[in-house]
């Protein structure tokens, strides 16, 4: 006997994964492959359309059914459009009309999503923010993405720009990022940040990558300890300002900086009581994702699963 799913896909820079997920959250079946972002648009959707339709007539074909497809995509999407805007992840995507191309090839209705939003209410749904009424994902990553769920729903923000939680200002007059201002969180605590902490302090220029950081810093190379510190001391003011403005119960941290938790948390946890009220700042509870890089496929399909469920 087969069962009702939902498609949740996530369409990453580097890779694509498709999953049919049962309305409990289950993954029944999980495709991945490389996204090959650099070929552009057309032959990324078509492999879209292709994973979609054979993960569909899988479940089909075990006496199934699909109840709908819900793309999580990077970069600024419009939602009401079905479009994605511009992505950095995604070269040459410029309102390219993603929702309706996949739902015309495949037949499916498709509904489309911001991937970190997905992501975030994939761990508040199956992983390390069940449970909890509000919580905050924050990816420390190449960058630093975020997501907000604030009373068991997803915080979109007026135009879906909201959780941009690694473009928090922490440092005025701080490094240049990407997005334009200075001082961003992302520029501290991300991968990339961690490393340049560390060229700033020891005056390398020889390539490091953060694992490399990672790894002089538990041989006890200063400087290395030192960058995560800072990592840790920038996150710390942006929980406080979580903290202080939201109240949320939980702060669920996932990304390739995770590994070094114990170098970048007591920092921010110190930092944190030091500017945040009392009460919120005792009352959260930091926690690491649990999902890995399935977050996402979960999260697209559970927000979908959570409109078709009959209201309470
Ligand atoms: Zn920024």
């Amino acid at each position: 006997m087969g069962v009702p799913v939902v498609i949740g896909v996530d369409l990453g820079g580097t890779n694509l994964r498709v999953a049919a997920v049962a309305g409990d959250g289950e993954l029944v079946t999980l495709h991945r492959e490389p996204t090959i972002a650099r070929e552009g648009p057309d032959p990324v959707i078509r492999r879209v359309v292709t994973a979609v339709d054979k993960v569909a007539g899988g479940v089909v074909a075990a006496g199934g059914s699909v109840r709908g497809v819900v793309l999580g995509a990077p970069g600024i999407i419009s939602r009401s459009a079905g479009t994605v805007v511009a992505s950095p992840n995604l070269p040459g995507w410029s309102d390219v009309p993603l929702r309706d191309r996949v739902a015309a090839a495949t037949g499916l209705p498709v509904l489309l999503e911001n991937d970190a939003n997905a992501a975030a209410y994939g761990e508040y749904w199956r992983g390390a923010g069940r449970g909890c009424g509000s919580m905050v994902l924050l990816t420390l990553g190449t960058g630093v993405g975020g997501g907000l769920v604030l009373g068991g729903d997803l915080w979109r923000g007026a135009d879906g720009m909201a959780g941009e939680i690694g473009h928090i200002s922490v440092e005025p007059g701080g490094r240049t990022c990407r997005c334009g201002n200075t001082g961003c969180l992302e520029t501290y605590a991300s991968a990339t940040g961690v490393v340049d902490s560390y060229r700033e302090l020891s005056g390398v220029d020889e390539v490091v990558t953060a694992e490399e950081v990672h790894r002089r810093a538990h041989e006890g190379d200063a400087n290395a300890r030192q960058s995560y510190r800072e990592a840790g001391r920038s996150l710390g003011v942006a929980f406080a300002l979580l903290v202080n403005l939201l109240n949320p119960e939980r702060i669920v941290l996932g990304g390739g900086v995770l590994p070094a938790w114990e170098l970048f948390m007591p920092a921010a946890e110190q930092e944190l009581r030091r500017r945040a009220f009392a009460a919120p700042a005792a009352r959260v509870r930091f926690a690491p994702a649990a999902l890995g890089d399935l977050a996402g496929v979960t999260g697209a399909a559970g927000l979908l699963w959570r409109d078709l469920a009959p209201a309470a």
